[in-house]
């Protein structure tokens, strides 16, 4: 492979910095530190280490121009939603300094034949987590802060793509004091990644990206026999029910498929409307959908601003493409822009069918799939028709019912009543089916890479 690789701003094509892989004597030597770090660290305070992961969260907002302008640039995000998506970084440095203590904390049970068990939850080593481009700080942040309050150390090997914000978010971290060694960015290709993947040191592997990814990293890891957690792609599916709100349906699945560029893991993706709704939803949806305004991402008036890179907007035609020649038609958009720019505008398709990528597999961009269903029954039944499984919403006016749904019949990791859903650093986030496993966030994720020891004194 080469030994340097480009960054490229997807609004403008341009190049925007050049880097150099990491030799592997440079990562070996990075992990032996990350292995000391957390020699140390492990017997650190909660309170200790809640003082340096808040001093993270304030100065994630004291950079937070430098790193909102950064995203923006080097994936396309809109620059309200990099601003937004910093301050939730903030919150998940402060949610798990909080909490972290209470989460983590023993707990002592009476023994069956007599004494006391105490169950202690051990830190066990350097965590090394693979991370995807769409959201660049909040995907490091998330694992990163549960696993340092945890008492663990972190590697990070980022999506290539968005290498700066990489880098300073390792900057700020070493500039509210958090010491030497325990967050660390690799920059290296896909073959370095084995070799780290084998360390004897590295002791948890976590990834969050496509499905394809996930099964060669999670095969890597298991035969390594480490835990990984893996957080994948999804279809998502909105039910919109007959006792709908459509406005308010229209309103939030329109933000649900877009936000992010339409490059969201648990982004609306698959509108499953009932018959007697069908008609009305599709006619707002479409209109809505067809009215939003592609642009500069750094423009307050752009609505979709481009997709992250050049093949995921290739990849993306070619399955609207397979989907409309095995039956899917388009009722908005379906073409790439032919400017300057990775574009792509807000595309709506309805017949979509089993069989067609658009109703299978993952289309991560500002495409939505409109379904029809007999009734809320059939509706939740082609919901659970997927490979995956990791969120997805129901719009009703009639929230008990909606909630005894979500809770007995989606087959999914998180479900959003009457609105579009994002991750909310207090619950649980993640996935079953080919989604993955494990989960991020409430306080799992700070359970996921510990020893849970039991400690019996008779
Ligand atoms: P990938 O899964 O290829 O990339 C995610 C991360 O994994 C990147 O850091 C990438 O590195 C790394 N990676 C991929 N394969 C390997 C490997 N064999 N060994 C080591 N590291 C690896 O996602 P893409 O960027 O290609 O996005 C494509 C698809 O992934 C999307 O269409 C979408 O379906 C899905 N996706 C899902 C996300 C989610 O949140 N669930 C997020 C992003 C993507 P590098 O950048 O160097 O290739």
């Amino acid at each position: 492979k080469q030994d340097t690789f480009e960054t490229i701003n997807p609004s403008t094509e341009k190049s925007l910095a050049s880097y150099t892989y990491m030799t592997d004597s440079e990562v070996e030597s990075k992990i032996e530190q990350a292995q000391e770090a957390f020699l140390d660290w492990r017997f650190e305070s909660f309170e200790k280490r809640g003082e340096v992961i808040q001093a993270i969260g304030k100065a994630l907002q004291d950079h937070k121009s430098e790193l909102v302008s950064l995203m923006t640039d080097e994936m396309g995000k809109l620059l309200s939603q990099s601003e937004q998506e910093v301050d939730t970084c903030t919150a998940i440095c402060d949610y798990c300094a909080t909490h972290a203590a209470t989460e983590l904390q023993d707990e002592t049970r009476e023994l069956t034949l007599g004494g006391k068990g105490i169950i202690t939850h051990s830190p066990i080593g350097i965590i090394y987590g693979i991370q995807p481009w769409n959201y660049p700080s909040y995907q490091v942040i998330r694992y990163t802060i549960a696993n340092l309050m945890a008492g663990n150390s972190v590697l990070l090997k980022h999506a290539s793509n968005v290498t700066g914000t990489a880098k300073k978010l390792e900057t700020i971290f070493k500039s509210a004091g958090l010491p030497e060694g325990l967050f660390t960015v690799l920059v290296i290709g896909h073959d370095q990644s084995d070799a780290i993947i084998k360390n004897r040191l590295v002791r948890g592997v976590t990834l969050t990206g496509s499905p394809k990814a996930g099964e060669i990293i999670g095969q890597k890891a298991a035969s390594a026999l480490k835990k990984s957690v893996l957080e994948l792609g999804s279809n998502d599916a909105y039910l919109v029910l007959e006792d709908a709100d459509i406005k308010l349906a229209v309103e939030q699945s329109v933000k649900g498929r877009i936000y992010n560029n339409g490059e969201t893991c648990i982004a609306a993706k698959r509108f499953i409307v009932v018959e007697s709704v069908y008609d009305t939803f599709k006619e707002g949806f479409v209109k809505a959908m067809s009215d939003l305004k592609l642009g500069d991402p750094k423009d307050k008036n752009t609505d979709l601003g481009p997709m992250a890179r050049k093949d995921l907007r290739e990849t993306l035609h070619e399955q609207l493409t397979e989907s409309v020649n095995k039956g899917a038609t388009v009722l908005c958009g379906g073409k790439p822009d032919s400017g300057t720019g990775y574009f792509y505008p807000a595309t709506v398709l309805e017949n979509v069918k089993p069989g067609q990528p658009a109703y299978d597999d993952e289309l991560f961009g500002p495409i939505a799939s409109l379904i029809k269903a007999k009734d809320g029954e059939d509706a939740m039944r082609i919901a659970n028709d997927s490979r995956f499984g990791l969120g997805g919403g129901i719009f009703s006016k009639d929230v008990d019912k909606a909630t005894e749904l979500a809770k007995k019949h989606f087959d999914t990791g998180m479900v959003f009543i009457n609105s579009f859903g994002l991750a909310d650093p207090k619950m649980p986030f993640g996935g079953v089916k080919d989604s993955g496993f494990g989960r991020e966030h409430g306080g799992f994720g700070m359970k996921e890479f510990v020893n849970i020891k039991s400690v019996m004194i008779s």
